[in-house]
């Protein structure tokens, strides 16, 4: 399962802008790994330099000299809408002249079909498959004088979910919809202001936290300072699967750290799951964390009996076949010393298709595990996402297709528990409403568009679990 997007932008008059976004980006690359981008003003015009691949292949030191001035924006990508191309890396610079915006985007926007045919209707053109740029074309299209109005106007057109950075060639604003299911959060910095996805970021780069940017709201930031604008919103849906998975375990979300809200995940899992056991391990990275806490809790054993190559995917050189066959253990290695007649506990953050699980349980298998116990920090996968995550089609989710027992056969597990709703609420110890967990209730924040949700939540015709989803059947 993927995310879609890190976002960061500054503004810091005695700074390298540029390297600072950099190496905030380098901080949030975990946020997607396709395409890298950052663009400046340098209060007359935009510059812009995006191109595929990590941040570290993207950058060198010629082409961050050429990205000069006081502002920057920056964005990772990992291509949810839109196919993964160069022409769709962020950040776009969109419009002409004193009109012209460049914009970075985290998120899915539900209705972007529709508005994309409105705008087209009006003469405005396209250049690439994202709705970002429909996001940018509908700011641009607002009979509104300034730039916060604008925004505003299209924050009430834009159904779904956008945590957004923008640049004008004399500003820089920070947007979080209406939902909040996306983070972003302000920080300071010598006497300036930076945006970002996670609060990582700011870390690595010597920024000082200072809070959220709330659901709805609009940061602007120019020369003279920093104002805030709140539009109304009656329903927050900020995505769990941030705790459980995307964001860095050490980021500040809503004011919680998430290394320890991982570990009471796994607490949770032993007080909800107990199973008779020699060892627990957490699958790295994600799970690292809670399965600490199931060890806590539990009192079996804590041990490293998989390491991962945390390089893996870092390559744009594509394995032959016979390396690609090898499928996870490219990515995981385990230790037979450790594992060797053990009867194991696995934790690990979600199973979405159930196409990599079955593959962890056989490797720790063939290096000798006596009896594999999956323990998964999110509930039952069962519906789509429509925000922005990549987890495709209803017919592609096993525990839609799937009880739980067949889902533990089906993985070759011994046994296989996952954290209940509650349970999950427990360990981030924050109010259950202020979440979207649509893809464990079927519950959407909003209306999903029609002709989007249909092939997705309607039942498979044949009734069968395909693990390849619906366009490879
Ligand atoms: S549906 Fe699930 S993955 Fe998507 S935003 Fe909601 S909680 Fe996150």
């Amino acid at each position: 399962m993927h995310e879609s997007c890190g976002v960061f932008g500054v503004y810091a008059p005695n700074e390298d802008v540029a390297r600072l976004t950099f190496f905030a980006l380098f901080a949030l690359q975990h946020r997607g790994q396709e395409s890298a981008g950052i663009a400046t003003t340098d209060g007359k015009r935009l510059q812009v330099y995006a191109q595929m691949g990590l941040v570290s292949q993207v950058f060198d030191e010629d082409s961050l000299s050429r990205l000069t001035g006081d502002f920057a924006i920056g964005h990772n990508r990992y291509s949810t809408r839109g196919s993964s191309r160069i022409t769709n890396a962020q950040p776009l610079v969109v419009g002409k002249g004193p009109n012209a915006i460049a914009i970075a985007h985290n998120g899915n926007i539900v209705n972007a079909e529709h508005l994309y045919q409105e705008l087209s209707d009006q003469g405005y053109t396209f250049q690439t498959s994202t709705d970002t740029e429909v996001i940018a074309n509908l700011i641009l299209s607002s009979p509104a004088k300034d730039w916060v109005d604008k925004i505003r106007y299209a924050m009430h057109r834009l159904q779904g979910a956008y945590s957004l950075t923008l640049l004008t060639n004399n500003s820089l604003y920070g947007v979080r919809g209406l939902l909040g299911v996306r983070p972003l959060c302000l920080g300071s910095i010598n006497g300036g202001w930076v945006i970002a996805s996670e609060s990582c970021a700011l870390d690595h780069i010597g920024a000082q936290f200072i809070r959220e940017i709330e659901p709805g709201e609009i940061v602007s930031i120019t020369k003279n300072g920093l104002d805030s604008y709140r539009e109304e919103t009656d329903r927050k849906a900020l995505c769990i699967f941030e705790y459980i998975y995307f964001a860095r375990p050490d980021s500040v979300i809503n004011g919680r750290l998430l290394y320890p809200a991982r570990q009471a995940m796994g607490e949770g899992l032993a007080e909800e799951h107990q199973v008779a056991a020699d060892l627990v391990m957490g699958v790295p990275d994600s799970a690292t964390a809670a399965g600490i806490g199931y060890s806590r809790r539990s009192g079996i054993p804590l041990c490293e009996g998989l390491l991962k190559n945390r390089y893996v995917g870092r390559t744009f050189i594509e394995p032959d076949q016979r390396i690609r066959d090898l499928g996870v253990k490219l990515k995981f290695n385990p230790l037979p010393q450790m594992l060797d007649g053990k009867r194991v506990v696995v934790v690990d953050d979600s199973i979405v298709r159930g196409t990599t699980t079955p593959k962890v349980v056989g490797l720790l298998r063939r290096a000798g595990a006596k009896e594999v116990h999956m323990r998964i920090c999110a509930p039952p996968i069962r519906y789509p996402c429509f925000f922005g995550v990549d987890m495709a089609t209803r017919w592609e989710l096993i525990a839609a297709q799937k009880t739980i027992p067949e889902v533990r056969d089906f993985i070759g597990a011994d046994s296989l528990g996952y954290l209940s709703i509650e349970g999950l609420v427990k360990a981030v110890a924050l109010p259950k409403d202020i979440f979207c967990m649509a893809c464990f209730t079927g519950d959407y924040p909003i209306p999903v568009q029609i002709g989007m949700d249909k092939l997705a939540l309607e039942p498979m015709p044949s009734g069968e679990y395909s693990p390849f989803g619906i366009n490879q059947r």
